[in-house]
């Protein structure tokens, strides 16, 4: 057998010893195997993964499938674990621990995919590096899958106290605060758009609902939306129109075509961007967002987010790609469009490796769940690119698809975690 065999097969059997070698030191195995870390680099093509989300724990897990240890793939996250983005509201209305929502980066074994924590302060997209706390990474493909930050500081108020749900801190603040709300007025509040997973202030407004009948304070509350579009889901008006019934049934007002642009502790009271002033006891907001501040300065950004081809996902820079939140793709921000799109990029990978064909277009495509309240859950299967304008098909409220959202959360966590 050859030594790039022998270095193959050691690297797809993920408890041989010198898998085990590999992992733990490179050059270890390099020395062992007589193949200097020179020419092993001459073997292995390199990706570099910035982010461990959706997009980049896809990306890598295909790398890893298709090609095993035919490629080395580093990710590098400046967390130390992953937790699906609707845990959110789990967390905030107290149906999980933020500890239970943890899946932990250290239990990613796949080989050839090497998990770093570190955080990125730099990108230089052409020579396809990036520098981190802990040091400078290079490689022959580099794929941006950094996400989007929050701007709280965008609406004056938002940072002082429990006031978002958005980050798992937020929400693990609010779910302190929500069992103590009795009476009063309870605004979910959009600061500015676009925003993660359009339908989540929706769920946000019927959970709470729930909640607040379940203990029997509902007659003593009020609830109101606000959101900077026209409808709560804009590519889908069957589901906005489904989700607007389910508001008029159960009293919660929609406030459309206005965000939230201050908030003023003093007197209680959220200042809309056309002056419009509506006291709250509560205050459930969704910050302003932007890609990280690494990204905006990278060069890379247009318009705040990161332009890449509808098609490819490949930025202007040959062999650099940005999948997920952090684009500009004309797609909504959510862990679904950014896992399509990282298998995209995967499978462009692959066929610049071994000299194949490139893959089909990415194509828009993805389906989100939707919590409706009453312990049922809604689809809304969404489609960008096909027709001439976007689509979107409402799937009604069932157990069904109470029980394929708990697949979609448990096949992820086998396939990128192996638990
Ligand atoms: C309340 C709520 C509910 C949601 N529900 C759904 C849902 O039901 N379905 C759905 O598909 N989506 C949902 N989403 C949206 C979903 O979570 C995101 O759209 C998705 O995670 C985006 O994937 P991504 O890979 O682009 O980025 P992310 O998953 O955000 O990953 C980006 C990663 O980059 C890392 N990172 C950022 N900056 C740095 C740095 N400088 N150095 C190192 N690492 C860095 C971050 O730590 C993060 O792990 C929801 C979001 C929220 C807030």
């Amino acid at each position: 057998m050859c030594r790039r065999d022998a270095l193959r097969g050691a690297l797809l059997r993920p408890r041989s010893p010198r898998y085990v070698l590999y992992r733990q030191a490179p050059c270890v195995l390099a020395t062992h195997s007589r193949i200097t870390p020179r020419r092993r680099r001459v073997i292995l093509k390199r990706a570099l993964i910035l982010g461990a989300g959706f997009g980049g724990l896809e990306l890598a897990t295909t790398l890893s499938e298709e090609l095993g240890g035919d490629i080395d793939v580093t990710l590098i996250d400046r967390n130390a674990a992953f937790s699906f983005g609707y845990s959110k509201l789990d967390v905030m209305f107290g149906r999980q621990t933020l500890a239970e929502t943890r899946l932990p980066y250290a239990d990613i074994e796949m080989p050839g995919v090497r998990f770093l924590q570190q955080t990125v302060i730099s990108i230089d997209a052409e020579a396809r590096s990036a520098t981190t706390d802990q040091g400078v990474h290079e490689a022959d493909f580099l794929v941006i899958a950094l996400g989007a930050d929050y701007d709280l500081d965008a609406t004056p108020g938002l940072a002082d106290g429990a006031n978002e749900f958005y980050s798992f801190e937020g929400a693990a603040l609010l779910g302190d605060v929500i069992p103590a709300f009795t009476k009063g007025h309870a605004i979910i509040g959009v600061c500015g758009a676009p925003f993660k997973c359009p339908p989540a202030p929706s769920e946000c407004a019927l959970l709470l609902h729930d909640d607040l009948v379940a203990r029997g304070v509902r007659d003593d509350c009020q609830i109101s939306v606000v959101m900077p579009f026209p409808r709560l889901v804009p590519p889908s008006p069957e589901t906005s129109a489904a989700l607007l019934d389910a508001f008029v049934e159960r009293g919660i007002a929609f406030v459309p075509d206005r965000r939230v642009s201050s908030i003023d502790h003093a007197r209680s009271v959220a200042v809309l961007d056309d002056g419009t002033e509506m006291p709250f006891d509560l205050f459930l907001g969704v910050p302003k967002h932007r890609a990280p501040d690494v990204v905006l300065e990278s060069g890379l950004a247009v318009d705040g987010y990161i332009p890449v081809g509808h098609a490819t996902l490949e930025t202007q820079i040959a062999d650099v790609y940005a999948v997920g939140d952090v684009t500009t793709v004309g797609v909504p921000k959510a862990g679904v469009f950014a896992e399509r799109a990282a298998r995209v990029v995967a499978r462009s990978i692959i066929a610049t490796i071994r000299g194949g064909e490139q893959p089909e277009p990415y194509d828009g495509r993805g389906s989100c769940y939707i919590e409706c309240g009453h312990g049922l859950v809604g689809r809304v299967d969404v489609d960008f690119y096909s027709g001439p304008k976007p689509t979107g098909v409402f799937n009604e409220p069932s157990d069904e698809l109470v029980r394929d959202k708990e697949y979609f959360g448990s096949s992820r966590r086998a396939r990128w975690f192996g638990r």
